[in-house]
């Protein structure tokens, strides 16, 4: 038995008859097979907690816990029926029970009331999650996997915490730490780094630049490397779910990797959607699929989620916390703690440091920091987009004329971020007569997405939280939006409507439901295009924006030429990224500010220019390593 297993032991009472003590991660977890101690322990385990910084949680043992269907009906006597509780999910391994409700306070009740009654009553540790207001199969599928079946689940989350409490060979070895590019080395697209020391090996995202054409290598960072040993790997984090940043985690599991994925709960949702979603495309272009669905269970299986600001150990030299870095829903700031204070690294991953119409801004302030791996998508001076007030004023305005002329309005989205924001400012300028109710549509994948939104209100901008606790102001739930599913159902419906918008994935047009809508509106002038993703190199969302006035599709041995006469219009202010000012802003609100800048995530000269304006400005070491470069930081 690990040594702080046997610690926490040492602590407890003589009769606190536990019958098994195991990791889940990080957190370590006894059963007791004593009521009374389980209902009533005086205290003892906050004591252990306080004294050994660890998180130790007291549950049953499973034999305690009464009968399921009895407690379900015991439950549903005790929660009052204005909670909307209407899902009872057991987990029997792990002694708990999950209680998803409308209204998750009325199930806690007054200073928790509600629960200890249920503890009571039951012997279940009760667990309570909020109803997601838009219904959504994928989130039901993944609770699925984590809550059925779990023996796997339990046996996974003990191994994660035996590597962590392992033998620790700090004192047997030289400490050092490194980081080497795998991928996102002045490009955007790919995004992947390694990071070890002399005793963990983890992974900082692995993505998939999705404007290259399928199969091409440049798509896929650098697996082959060297350093790089897919047994070797420790645990892989996600900074947030874009698929240049997720979608060839699967693909990890698919060779052999079995260890976890740590990231925020809608992270992980999206970002298995997302690689489902990728699945899929693959298969309509008749292109081999990377990896299968099994593959994106596996991943959903292994992935611990975290909390902003809880702190967490992954390996027995690393210690990490995630941060609100404002880009999408659940995106994070990473901040890694490594050796006991030998280094304190912070990746950005993409951030936004500007309060957007769905997000906070990021986080500024951390513990301790010596060196910032920092996004420089938009890092040219010149690059400066318009405000978000400004583009909120584009939109409305070609929307007005693009309507008055009696066309269609196409807007290829990011199916995270950027299609939940749009939504947001539609919704609202319609609401308030800014701009006259025409109908939304929102096809296929951009409204699974939505629905994964609301399902987790807290991470969203005060503003619109509050709104969604409110179901009658939940601005996702308007009725100008309207779910259009198959391709040819949304082509028929298109057809016999008159002016309307679009939202369709993908944002930079390469593939997806936005190319098929595009060569049915192209060659109207009545109609507009407005862009307002970043547009990869290749895309044809960049070709349009350079002003390609035909395009050619190649389909097998058919070419299908589009010509192109609708309007084109591309509207940079809904940036998910921090533009030059308001990475400089970031940095000067830095506390502490590090001593080494590192840039990633920027096209070669973004990379090179931000990285000799921030050494000149704020007087550290910057640099902006290609790909396959390894930095030492220690
Ligand atoms: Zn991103």
């Amino acid at each position: 038995m690990e040594k702080i297993l046997e610690e926490v032991l040492s602590r407890l009472p003589k009769d606190a008859k536990i019958s098994d003590a195991t990791f889940e991660g990080a957190n370590i977890v006894i059963y007791t097979k004593n009521k009374e101690f389980f209902l009533d322990n005086n205290g003892v385990i906050r004591e252990i907690v306080n004294e050994i910084k660890k998180r130790v949680e007291l549950r049953p043992d499973p034999s305690l816990c009464h009968e399921v269907e009895e407690s379900k009906v015991i439950i549903q006597s005790i929660i009052p029926k204005e909670a909307g509780a209407d899902s009872i999910l057991f987990d029997p391994q792990r002694s708990m029970v999950v209680i998803e409700a409308d209204k998750p306070g009325l199930v806690i009740g007054k200073e928790g009331e509600i629960l200890k009654e249920i503890r009571k009553k039951t012997l279940w540790v009760p667990l309570v999650r909020r109803t997601p207001s838009l219904k959504s199969q994928l989130i039901e599928n993944i609770n699925s996997i984590l809550y059925e079946n779990n023996d796997y689940r339990k046996k996974f989350l003990n191994k994660v915490g035996k590597r962590i409490y392992g033998e620790y060979l700090r004192g047997k070895k030289k400490e050092w730490v490194r980081v080497t590019i795998l991928g996102g080395g002045r490009e955007v697209g790919r995004s992947c780094l390694l990071l070890q020391t002399a005793e963990s090996r983890i992974i900082l995202d692995c993505g998939i630049n999705a404007a290259l054409e399928f199969g091409d290598l440049n798509a896929f960072p650098y697996l082959e490397a060297p350093e790089f040993n897919i047994h070797d790997i420790d645990a892989v984090i996600l900074s947030h779910s874009h698929i240049d940043h997720c979608g060839l985690i699967p693909l990890l599991y698919k060779y052999g990797y079995t260890g976890p994925v740590y990231c925020t709960a809608p992270a992980r949702d999206i970002a298995a959607l997302l690689c489902l979603d990728l699945i899929s495309i693959a298969a309509k272009e008749a292109e081999k699929a990377l990896y299968s669905s099994g593959d994106v269970k596996d991943m959903v299986r292994h992935t611990i989620c975290l909390d902003y600001e809880e702190v967490t150990d992954i390996t027995p030299d690393i210690r990490i916390t995630l941060y609100n870095a404002g880009h999408t829903l659940g995106s994070s700031l990473v901040h890694l703690h490594i050796g006991n204070g030998l280094h304190n690294l912070l990746y950005t991953g993409d951030f936004n440091y500007e309060t957007s119409n769905l997000l906070a801004p990021a986080i500024t302030k951390f513990p301790r920091l010596e060196t910032m791996l920092i996004e420089g998508t938009y890092g040219l001076r010149e690059n400066i987009p318009e405000s978000r007030a400004e583009a909120e004023q584009e939109l409305i305005d070609v929307v007005v004329k693009t309507v008055k002329r009696g066309g269609k309005i196409l807007m290829p989205v990011l199916g995270v971020g950027r299609s939940q924001e749009i939504m947001i400012v539609l919704e609202r300028v319609m609401r308030e007569g800014l701009l006259e109710r025409v109908p939304v549509f929102v096809a296929g994948m951009v409204w699974d997405i939505t629905a994964i939104h609301t399902a987790y209100p807290d991470f969203f901008n005060n503003k619109v939280r509050k709104m969604i606790f409110h179901k009658d102001e939940n601005p996702f739930m308007s009725d100008i939006f309207q779910r259009v599913k198959g391709q040819k159902e949304i082509a028929q419906t298109i057809e016999e409507t008159g002016p309307c918008i679009i939202l369709a994935t993908s944002g930079m047009m390469v593939g997806g439901a936005s190319v098929e809508f595009f060569k049915q509106l192209a060659d109207n002038p009545k109609n507009s295009l407005v862009l307002t993703c970043f547009q990869g190199p290749g895309s044809l969302g960049r070709k349009l924006q350079e002003g390609d006035k035909e395009i050619t599709f190649q389909e097998g041995d058919k070419h299908d030429r589009v010509k192109v006469a609708m309007e084109i219009l591309s509207i940079r202010g809904f940036s998910g990224h921090s533009d030059y000012n308001q990475i400089i802003s970031f940095i000067r609100h830095l506390s502490p500010r590090p001593k080494k800048i590192i840039i990633n995530h920027g096209e070669n000269i973004s990379c090179l220019e931000l990285a000799s304006a921030l050494h000149k400005m704020f007087r550290v070491e910057t640099s902006a390593p290609k790909n396959l470069e390894s930095i030492r930081l220690k």
